[in-house]
C-alpha cells in the first residue's frame, strides 16, 4: 500500500494555546476546585489524539465523553478510572461495557439507576436535572432508594444559561446546593465553561469546561483568558481567469463584473463551510481578504484574488476561524464550527 498523498485541508491544533486555555480556567477557580475536561464529539472536532494527551499533561482531573463509542479514544491516553460517560447506562450491555473498561456511567434517570444496581453497582457519578430538562433525574427523585443506594463520586447538575446573565443561573445555583445535602457523595460539579465565568459560588469541587478550552468565548470575561486553538486551512486547487460576465458556482449566483483572477478551494459542506459563509465569508492570504464568490458548491469554493495577486496554485490559505468572529459572520454557535470541521483535514 503505497501512502495516501498529503491533503489539500489541513487543521493546526495548537496544543500550547489548548493547554494554556485549561491553565486559566483553572486558575479563575479558587484552589480546592479541580479541573476537567469535555471531550465528547473527538474533542469538539479537534481530534482527541492530540487534544487528551495535552489536557492530562496540564492537569485535567476527569475527562467527560458523551457516548459510550468514544471511551476508547480516550482510554488509549488517560486512567479508565478519570472517564465519565455522559449519557449513562441505558441497558446491561452498556452498565457492562463501564465495568469491563472501568470508565464511570454518570446515572441520569432512575431507570440508569436501578440497570447500574443491578449489574453489581460501584462507583458512578449522578447527574440531577435543576433546571434544563435535559439528561439528569429530578430533584424529587433523589430520596428514592435506587439513587440513595448509588455510591456517587461526582454530584452533577448542569446549566442551561450561563453564558447569559440571567436570574436561571442562580436559581439553578439554589436548586443545586440544596440537592447536595440530600445524597452522599464524594464531588461536586455545576459549571461549563460560561459556568467557570459566573464565580466562586459555581466551582464546588470540579469544573468540566469544554467548548473554552478549544477556544470558544463562552462569556465576555473569558475574552482576554482564551486563545484561538483550531487553525484550519485550505490550498488553492487552480487559478482561473475570469471574464467580465462570467458566472461562478452552482446557480450562477455570482457574475463577474470586470475581468477577475479567481482561485478554486476544495473547501466544502463535508469540511464545515455551510452555505451561511457565502456572501459574506472570505478565506485570507498573507492578510489579504479573498471574499467567496457565489454558492459554496458541495465540495468547492471559488475566491476572489484580487486583494493577492502574488497567489499562485498550491498556496496555503488561512479560514478566519476565530471563534467569536467566525460566528458572527457564519451565524454559526461557536459549538457548531468547531464540530463541523470534518475529517478530511490533515491534522
Ligand atoms: C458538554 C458538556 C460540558 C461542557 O460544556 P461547554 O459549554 O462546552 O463548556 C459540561 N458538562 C456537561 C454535562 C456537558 O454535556
Amino acid at each position: 500500500m503505497s501512502d495516501v498523498p498529503a491533503a489539500s485541508l489541513r487543521l493546526k491544533v495548537d496544543t500550547t494555546a489548548l493547554t494554556a486555555n485549561w491553565r486559566a480556567l483553572d486558575a479563575m477557580s479558587g484552589g480546592g476546585t479541580a479541573t476537567g475536561a469535555a471531550v465528547k464529539a473527538d474533542c469538539y472536532g479537534l481530534g482527541a489524539d492530540i487534544c487528551v494527551p495535552a489536557l492530562r499533561d496540564a492537569g485535567a482531573g476527569a475527562f467527560f465523553v458523551a457516548h459510550w463509542s468514544e471511551v476508547p479514544a480516550i482510554a488509549a491516553h488517560v486512567d479508565p478510572a478519570k472517564i465519565a460517560v455522559l449519557h449513562g447506562p441505558g441497558c446491561n450491555a452498556e452498565a457492562d461495557y463501564a465495568r469491563s473498561m472501568g470508565v464511570l456511567p454518570v446515572i441520569n434517570s432512575l431507570h440508569q439507576a436501578e440497570i447500574w444496581n443491578a449489574s453489581g453497582g460501584g462507583k458512578c457519578h449522578l447527574m440531577v436535572d435543576t433546571g434544563i430538562n435535559r439528561l439528569g433525574i429530578s430533584v424529587a427523585e433523589v430520596s428514592e432508594n435506587s439513587v440513595q443506594s448509588l455510591d456517587v463520586d461526582i454530584l452533577m447538575s448542569h446549566l442551561a444559561c450561563a453564558d447569559e446573565d440571567v436570574t436561571m443561573n442562580d436559581a439553578q445555583l439554589n436548586a443545586f446546593q440544596d440537592v447536595l445535602g440530600l445524597v452522599t457523595h464524594n464531588r461536586a460539579s455545576l459549571s461549563n465553561s460560561a459556568g467557570v465565568a459566573l464565580g466562586l459560588d459555581y466551582h464546588f469541587d470540579m469544573t468540566r469546561p469544554g467548548l473554552s478550552l478549544y477556544g470558544g468565548i463562552a462569556r465576555a470575561e473569558l475574552a482576554s483568558r482564551i486563545s484561538q486553538v483550531a487553525f484550519p486551512e485550505a490550498a488553492i486547487m487552480q487559478i482561473r481567469q475570469i471574464p467580465a460576465g462570467d458566472s461562478i458556482g452552482y446557480n450562477a449566483t455570482f457574475t463577474a463584473q470586470r475581468d477577475m483572477r479567481v482561485g478554486v478551494v476544495c473547501l466544502g459542506y463535508a469540511d464545515g463551510l455551510l452555505r451561511s459563509w457565502a456572501g459574506n465569508g472570505a478565506l485570507i492570504k498573507d492578510g489579504a481578504d479573498c471574499a467567496i464568490l457565489g454558492k459554496v458548491s458541495m465540495d468547492m469554493i471559488v475566491i476572489d484574488l484580487t486583494n493577492a495577486p502574488d497567489a499562485k496554485e498550491g498556496d496555503w490559505l488561512e479560514v478566519p476561524y476565530h471563534l467569536p468572529d467566525a460566528s458572527a459572520k457564519s451565524g454559526l454557535s461557536q459549538y457548531e464550527l468547531l464540530t463541523i470541521l470534518g475529517n478530511r483535514f490533515q491534522k
